[in-house]
């Protein structure tokens, strides 16, 4: 009962970080990063393993000094997501992880100095075959840029962008991601709207600095949705000020949202009111916890009473409607004799579950 998305996605070229394609309709790929410290190997790679578990397609992970960059080395011959390097300033701890096996490298071409040593990283990477992401952020714009534009606008971010895959193609580098990052919501949807019909590199979305859980994947979901929605965007990150394994959480929501990728339960769930004939509040936040395991898609219908409820269950593969003292459900839309005592919803419908899972397979 997942309907597919019938969005008509924008045309890229296709590159590949290690074993994910990104671009040319390749499936949208979920991106986060670590948040421990690179140089402890063992958390990191505790984390990235988590990552994997909730379900994504590449992390990326800060590599701000030369012991990182050893770090890294280690970190990656004991995971199998695809690693992208995020290096700053220093085009010689680039240039160190690459050699140690980062699948793509995050540069902010203006931060990291002169022609000469975006030259050396360009051509290490090309060695090494290994994409960059031109990551440009509102809030670091390169000098002259900023000069000109006096303020942040699409205009300046665009130009930046720009700017940068002309000098990396200059030195016949073509594997190249683009980000066009800022906190403020429009701002980064005009960015890349503009990018989007300026260049044919796959765009990297994300709405830089969002903030907490709550806000954060509000702006994103906003954000982020609707470039996708217009067929915009081929991987992304949702950035939140929180454990990143709720970016990957929230990014999958995203994405389950618009249809575009159907991954575990997707709940239907009621606001409920005092019609409501069981604590579906309760029903829903336990069985999302006790289902996080499952990555088959499937829509459950949770609704408190017949009002909406025999509607939603009609179209899910299982459905629950409140009805006094024994709740009634639904399998593929079709009602069962059987009835759910309401004190029990919560155990009847993760084994209803569980099983219609084990028959599908
Ligand atoms: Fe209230 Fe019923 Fe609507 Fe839920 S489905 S919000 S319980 S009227």
């Amino acid at each position: 009962m997942c309907n597919k998305s019938s969005i008509k996605r924008r045309k890229t070229i296709r590159i590949n970080v290690g074993k994910i394609p990104i671009g040319d309709n390749a499936p949208i790929s979920i991106q986060s990063m670590t948040n421990t410290k690179t140089i402890d190997i063992n958390t990191t790679i505790s984390q990235i393993k988590l990552l994997e578990k909730a379900g994504v397609d590449i992390v990326r992970i800060s590599v701000p000094t030369m012991d990182a960059a050893d770090a890294f080395k280690k970190i990656k011959k004991n995971v199998d997501t695809p690693l992208v390097a995020d290096v700053h300033f220093d085009y010689r701890i680039a240039l160190k992880v690459i050699e140690n096996g980062a699948d793509c490298l995050r540069i902010n071409p203006g931060n990291i100095g002169n022609k000469l040593r975006i030259r050396q990283i360009v051509d290490c990477a090309t060695y090494y075959n290994i994409p960059i992401r031109i990551g440009v952020n509102a809030g670091s714009l390169e000098k002259d840029i900023q000069k000109k534009y006096k303020k942040n606008t699409s205009e300046a971010i665009v130009e930046s962008v720009i700017k940068n895959i002309d000098l990396l193609n200059k030195f016949n580098f073509t594997k190249i991601k683009v980000s066009a990052k800022a906190s403020d919501v429009f701002l980064s949807v005009n960015s890349y709207r503009i990018l989007s019909k300026k260049i044919e590199q796959p765009l990297h979305l994300g709405i830089t600095e969002a903030g907490s859980v709550r806000i954060g994947s509000i702006k994103s979901a906003i954000g982020i949705g609707m470039l996708l929605s217009e067929g915009i965007g081929d991987t992304f990150r949702v950035s939140l000020a929180a454990n990143p394994i709720e970016e990957v959480k929230v990014a999958i929501n995203i994405l389950k949202s618009l249809r575009i990728r159907s991954r575990g339960i997707n709940f239907i769930a009621c606001p409920t009111c005092s019609r409501q004939e069981f604590d579906v509040v309760g029903t829903v936040n336990e069985l999302e916890k006790r289902l996080e395991d499952i990555v088959v898609p499937m829509d459950v219908s949770i609704i408190g009473c017949v009002v909406n409820g025999l509607g939603e269950a009609k179209n899910s593969t299982i459905g629950v409607v409140g009805i006094k003292t024994k709740s009634s459900f639904y399998i593929d839309g079709i009602r069962q004799k059987e009835r759910f005592d309401n004190n029990n919803i919560i155990e009847n419908l993760e084994k209803k579950i569980r099983y219609k899972i084990g028959s599908l397979k």
